[in-house]
């Protein structure tokens, strides 16, 4: 498995505030395998929890390199679901990152709207040591789980990402410009920040400015890169 990473970026300027991980499967056979291909495997399977703790421990090495040549930037990492029920995963970073000596803030974790909804209790849970280890949180492809608006407040994350379906057609359909005007609205009210996923077109950016959502993530700024080329991008920042 290799993480290729996928920078966000502040408008207008559109430098780089973090990078998201996503991993890839190089594979003997079929070559370079998106996690599409392979993640519902994984977490179905008795190693899920060793899978994103080995995700973890790659990010965080990585982070370690980057600030030794002089970059500070924050790695994103997507967690499963199942992942919450995992009574070693809050240890094992904390572990990880003092042993490394990075920075928990620097390290950010990224849990699906819908997989924190599972089971409130415990995503409240976790999400809660997680904090006081320091280390950022986000809620990811908001919009797309059945959770009421209301739920929002209950969760103590830093960054609520908003799901690609709402952006795609943002700068033409008013209906998607009236779900992203409240959803702004009520993240900055929370004092949450929102990042819009999967911005591809200049349009898409500036009816997103327009509205007052200043942090996007998509291919119109880059696509996830491997480390060599995504560590060329930070070095000119
Ligand atoms: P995600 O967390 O929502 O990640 C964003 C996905 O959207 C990535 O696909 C990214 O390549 C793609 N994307 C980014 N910008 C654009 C854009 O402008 N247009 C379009 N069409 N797509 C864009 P990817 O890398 O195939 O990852 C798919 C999903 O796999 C991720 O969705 C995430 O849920 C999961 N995933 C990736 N890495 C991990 C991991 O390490 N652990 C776990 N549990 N899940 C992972
Ligand atoms: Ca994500
Ligand atoms: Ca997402």
């Amino acid at each position: 498995f290799v993480l290729h990473y996928q920078p966000k970026v502040q408008l207008p300027t559109e430098n780089i505030i973090g990078v998201e991980a996503l991993v890839r499967w190089l594979h003997p056979k079929e070559g370079l395998l998106g996690p599409n291909m392979f993640i519902d495997i994984v977490e179905q399977s008795m190693f899920v929890h060793e899978f994103t703790r080995y995700v973890l421990l790659q990010a965080i090495i990585q982070c370690r390199s980057w600030l030794d040549n002089g970059i500070e930037v924050s790695i994103a990492v997507n967690i499963s679901p199942y992942n919450l029920m995992d009574p070693e995963l809050v240890d094992s970073l904390s572990t990880q990152l003092k042993f490394y000596d990075v920075p928990a803030a620097l390290i950010e974790i990224e849990l699906t709207e819908s997989a924190s909804m599972v089971n409130i209790k415990k995503t409240q849970e976790v999400f809660s040591q997680l904090k006081k280890l320091g280390v950022k949180l986000s809620i990811d492809d908001f919009g797309t789980g059945m959770s009421s608006l209301a739920y929002i407040k209950q969760l103590d994350v830093d960054y609520i990402k908003i799901d690609r379906s709402f952006i795609t057609d943002v700068a033409t359909d008013t209906r998607d410009e009236a779900v992203i005007t409240s959803l702004l609205v009520l993240c900055q009210k929370l004092k949450k920040s929102t990042i819009a996923e999967g911005v591809e077109t200049i349009e898409q950016a500036n009816k997103l400015m327009s509205l007052g959502c200043n942090l996007a993530q998509g291919y119109l700024y880059s696509k996830p890169l491997p480390v060599e080329e995504v560590t060329k991008l930070l070095s000119k920042k």
